[in-house]
């Protein structure tokens, strides 16, 4: 594929790595192609950082017509960048294409496109361990005109943002409050697909939980509010009786490959792991009997987020002491090793640059 580069000619000075947070910073240049139906992918571009222009009807500003994905190119020890499973992001954005109904890319061509933009913008890949320079691609509908149907035209970019460590404080665990009112999506809806429209309809929970002084909320199912989802934009895991319980992929949760790996790392190591339906009276009654040792989100972010404190009703319940639990930092440990290149990748996952 070719890939045209215009340079910038105001190249930016880096960021001191301690001050950078999470996607504020952007580096010099992005990505950017377009698509129309029967011409396909075209002008595929490496640009100066700008904004963007739209037509008022574009689809993207009425619809929602957008997807997203979210990954890290991160910086080894030895100097190199690699990335974490590059190609489970790109088939996963193919699937959220496919329930949009927005173009789906090629595996070959998003990954050249991935590599050629990382390595062009290589100086911005921060060097501290847990800093990462964050990779956001993105398509929309963008037809010119206000006719709900698939689009016909649409945009692809991908824009990169030099992040700070999620944990420079420390790995703190987090208040959840179980949301019981507002549902994230439903069954037969959204859910399984990165798209815009499950973070809009997200938004009011998580508002509602930051003014009680919670952090995050614990999604439940859509149809019966019976069964735990995810918790917050992050899958969740529990420790329960020795058990390590996931939520089964029922359509309505999205698919991580954090969840993905975390399974495969527990699984390798010996841990029974079943991904399951896990109903909010059986979480509570194993709180209740102090048989809920662990919980933990897990996300690209975060890698790990431990849950010290879930809320449901007006009660409030302490895990594991409040502090991080076993499973939880052995996840996080060998994660990150792997992702930053301080340990053996012996799963195949890491894609060198
Ligand atoms: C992106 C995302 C996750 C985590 O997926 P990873 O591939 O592990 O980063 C979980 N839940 C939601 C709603 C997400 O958007």
């Amino acid at each position: 594929m070719e890939i045209k580069i215009t340079e910038t000619t105001t190249p930016s000075e880096l960021h001191a790595e301690d001050t950078l947070g999470f996607g504020k910073v952007f580096t010099d240049h992005m990505f950017v192609m377009d698509y129309e139906e029967g011409k396909g992918w075209f002008d595929a571009r490496i640009v100066p950082f700008q904004n963007i222009s739209l037509h008022p009807a574009s689809t993207v500003l009425h619809y929602g017509a957008e997807i997203f994905e979210g990954l890290k190119a991160y910086r080894r020890a030895d100097g190199g960048v690699q990335l974490f499973r590059p190609l489970e992001n790109i088939r996963r954005m193919n699937r959220s294409a496919e329930r949009m109904c927005l173009p789906e890319i090629e595996e070959s061509v998003m990954l050249e496109i991935l590599e050629t933009f990382v390595r062009h913008e290589e100086r911005f890949v921060p060097k501290s361990f847990g800093t990462s320079l964050y990779l956001r691609p993105f398509t929309f509908g963008n037809d010119e005109s206000l006719g709900v149907h698939a689009v016909k035209r649409a945009t692809f970019m991908l824009i990169a943002s030099p992040s700070g460590s999620y944990y420079k404080e420390g790995i703190n665990p987090v208040s959840i409050m179980i949301e019981s009112e507002d549902v994230r999506t439903v069954r037969g809806g959204t859910g399984y697909a990165k798209c815009g429209g499950n973070y809009a309809a997200s938004t009011r929970a998580g508002e509602k939980a930051a003014k009680k002084g919670y952090s995050q909320v614990l999604w439940l199912d859509g149809v019966e509010r019976k069964y735990i989802e995810e918790v917050g934009a992050m899958n969740v895991m529990f420790k329960i009786d020795g058990e390590i319980v996931t939520p089964v992929l029922t359509g309505s949760i999205l698919p991580g490959i954090t969840r993905k790996s975390c399974i495969e790392v527990l699984r390798s190591l010996g841990y029974t792991v079943n991904e399951r339906l896990l109903s909010v009276e059986e979480l509570v009654s194993a709180m209740e009997s102090g048989k809920l040792e662990e919980a933990w989100g897990c996300g690209t972010a975060a890698v790990v987020s431990p849950i010290g404190k879930l809320a449901y009703g007006d009660k409030d319940y302490v895990i594991g002491g409040g502090k991080i639990g076993a499973v939880t930092q052995k996840l996080y440990d060998i994660l990150t090793g792997i992702q930053w290149g301080k340990k053996e990748d012996t799963f195949g996952w890491v894609y060198k640059l």
